[in-house]
């Protein structure tokens, strides 16, 4: 099946019992056993639920990996897949990953022993030479939230290999409608559903995609042990979501395109951030990797964060708000929202300016875009 097909054709189409077209909720904690000892395949939804099955199924089948698990959050996913490390580890993360990623890291597993160093994961030798002898582990994020920085997977991947470290990549921005890391030999996959995967900004969840029967053992195992895992009605939110993957993705990135031309030819924009302009450093890179640019625009306004300020209070149709990826168009400010868990020095160091604003572009018609952007750019 081809990926449109495959984001709608999910689990038992129609299903067995009743013929329904739509998979069915199972809101139920337990399952009675058929005979002692005997299950018909489940017992607990937190170890496992047929509604989660079939959205884990989906997601993995769109990654190209071995299985899929559901989470909570995307923070959920991201916890569970760290405890496959243990004290006295250390992971090489990129320096511009998400702001609650870097938090978890840092102000979180620190105290449990495991070591964090965090760098542009675009130069090689950079990478080599932060490898220890306890490096277990590479995180990456491509296209990178806020910066959209790009890292060339198969380098990565390349690095990794030769140190016999574990790679995990954030694909969160991209879904894998435009990047598939598993392709470039990534071991294993991250989400934030509650983004483009869902789409709709009205759930929260993550996802993890495995590679090899050792991972997926591991992490069914921690995902149980840990009880990090989504509630059927969420899965189900998911699941609807994806059918309409591919023709978000599609109108996303064609509105982004127009966003991202559109000012930066603006006279009051000092610098536009998107992978699919040619003036983007990660462009050719991104070109080469992904099948698209994704929907994420980052800029920095002429006249400092005051300005930048303004026109946030200024904007209609982007709501101010955290997160992204939904149908309706968003618009923030890193340093006081999304970044804030970032200390300033460390996000000035990376390059995560206080004028620096975020836009998440919406599938909403392409000339109201552009219309509030120019009202909220030239209002004194
Ligand atoms: C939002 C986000 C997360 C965290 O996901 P939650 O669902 O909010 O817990 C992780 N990574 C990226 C890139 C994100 O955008």
């Amino acid at each position: 099946m081809k990926f449109e097909t495959a984001a709608i054709h999910t689990g038992d189409r129609p299903d067995r019992t009743y013929g329904a077209v739509t998979a069915p909720i199972y809101q139920t904690s337990t399952f009675a056993f058929e005979d002692v000892g005997k299950t018909r395949g489940y017992d607990y939804s937190r170890t496992a639920n047929p509604t989660r099955k079939t959205l884990e199924e989906t997601i993995a089948r769109l990654e190209g990996g071995k299985a899929g698990f559901a989470f909570a959050t995307g923070m959920a996913a991201e916890t569970t897949v760290i405890h496959l490390l243990k004290a006295g580890d250390h992971i090489i993360s990129g320096d511009d990953v998400y702001g609650g990623t870097y938090r978890l890291f840092q102000n979180v597993m620190t105290s449990f022993g495991l070591e964090f160093t965090f760098l542009r994961m675009n130069d090689r030798k950079k990478i080599e030479e932060a490898i220890r002898p306890n490096t277990r582990m590479l995180w990456l994020e491509t296209p990178s939230n806020p910066l959209l920085n790009i890292t060339d997977i198969e380098m990565a991947v390349d690095v990794a290999r030769k140190h016999n470290l574990l790679t995990v990549i954030d694909n969160t921005f991209a879904t894998p409608y435009f990047l598939r890391p598993i392709e470039y030999g990534v071991d294993l996959v991250v989400h934030s559903t509650t983004k483009y995967l869902n789409g709709h900004c009205d759930v929260v969840g993550g996802a993890v995609v495995t590679t090899t029967d050792d991972l997926t053992e591991k992490v069914q195992f921690l995902l149980n042990a840990m009880g990090t895992c989504q509630s059927p009605f969420d899965c189900w939110l998911v699941l609807r979501g994806i059918q309409t993957l591919p023709v978000r993705m599609k109108q996303h990135q064609k509105n982004a395109m127009a966003v991202a031309n559109y000012l930066e030819g603006h006279p009051a924009v000092e610098r536009v951030l998107y992978p699919g302009l040619t003036s983007h450093p990660g462009h050719e890179i991104a070109r080469r990797q992904m099948k698209g640019f994704g929907g994420m625009v980052s800029m920095e306004l002429k006249g400092g964060a005051e300005t930048a300020k303004n026109f946030l209070r200024r904007i209609e149709i982007f709501a101010l708000a955290e997160s992204l990826g939904g149908v309706g168009s968003l618009v923030e400010h890193p340093a006081t929202m999304s970044h804030a868990s970032m200390p300033k020095e460390f996000r000035d160091k990376i390059g995560i300016s206080d004028e620096l604003i975020r836009l998440s572009i919406g599938i909403e018609n392409i000339d109201d875009l552009i219309d509030d952007l120019k009202q909220a750019l030239e209002a004194d």
